[in-house]
């Protein structure tokens, strides 16, 4: 029937590519902490960084709803709740997320520090995660498959990392444009497990020190807060605006 349509009625539609069907582009914000891991706390010693990760995200959910009414923005945690690194990455990987954003906030170990600063992952991890990934699955006993998995794996995350650190300069960027009497600290590599395992270009965002009382103060103001949020909806924009043709 087909070729009989084909025959009578020749259509460069019939004979191209079937279109796919469009699907939402998808961002996960990953509220650091919560539930029993409080994070570190604040220098009022009340308030704890899971309070300020989850407002921050709720916040950014709000304003790229707003821009970009399109787009499925999906938070790893909810409320006050307990979630291991491991079911954040899966939470993410699951609603087949175009990027991973975890929010976080600082304090100093060392005496007195401010600034932001942006993770992407470890390089060394990465290739770590690409073995991982050969050494399990059905047929994880054949050396040849295992191989061309740990290749492909490889490809992928090396296609993602430079995903993540251009998403992570432009972050460091926009805070900077927003906050030039504050310190950028830059993008940096580090092994955070709630990156490793990601199926999306993933990064970790440190807002600010907590226990700084100027910083912690400035993270903890509304009107503060909405600045460094609006910072990121420009830099999530911007990531959508590459990225989303071509995935
Ligand atoms: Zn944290």
């Amino acid at each position: 029937m087909a070729l009989a349509l084909l025959t009578t009625a020749p259509s460069v539609e019939a004979a191209g590519p079937v279109p796919m069907v469009e699907r939402p582009f998808v961002i996960a914000l990953d509220p650091g902490h919560g539930g029993s891991n409080s994070g570190c706390a604040a220098f009022d010693g009340v308030v704890r960084e899971k309070d300020v990760t989850l407002v921050m995200a709720q916040d950014l959910q709000a304003a790229l709803q707003r821009r970009m009414p399109h787009v499925r923005v999906v938070l790893t945690r909810s409320g006050d709740e307990t979630v291991t690194l491991a079911e954040r990455v899966q939470r993410a990987n699951a609603v087949h997320a175009d990027l991973l954003l975890s929010l976080h906030a600082n304090a100093s170990s060392s005496g007195p520090q401010t600034g932001f600063e942006t993770y992407v992952l470890d390089v060394g991890l990465a290739e770590r995660d690409a073995a991982q990934v050969a050494r399990t699955g059905s047929d994880a006993g054949k050396p040849g498959h295992a191989h061309a998995r740990s290749m492909l794996r490889e490809l992928e995350l090396s296609s993602h990392r430079a995903r993540a650190a251009g998403f992570a300069r432009r972050v460091q960027q926009e805070q900077a444009e927003r906050f030039p009497e504050r310190m950028d600290r830059g993008v940096k590599q580090a092994a955070f497990d709630v990156l490793l395992g990601a199926r999306m270009p993933a990064v970790l965002f440190e807002a600010g020190f907590l226990d700084h009382p100027e910083e912690g103060a400035r993270l903890l103001d509304p009107g503060q807060r909405a600045l460094v949020v609006d910072g990121l909806v420009e830099a999530i924009v911007d990531y959508y605006h590459q990225h989303a043709r071509q995935r």
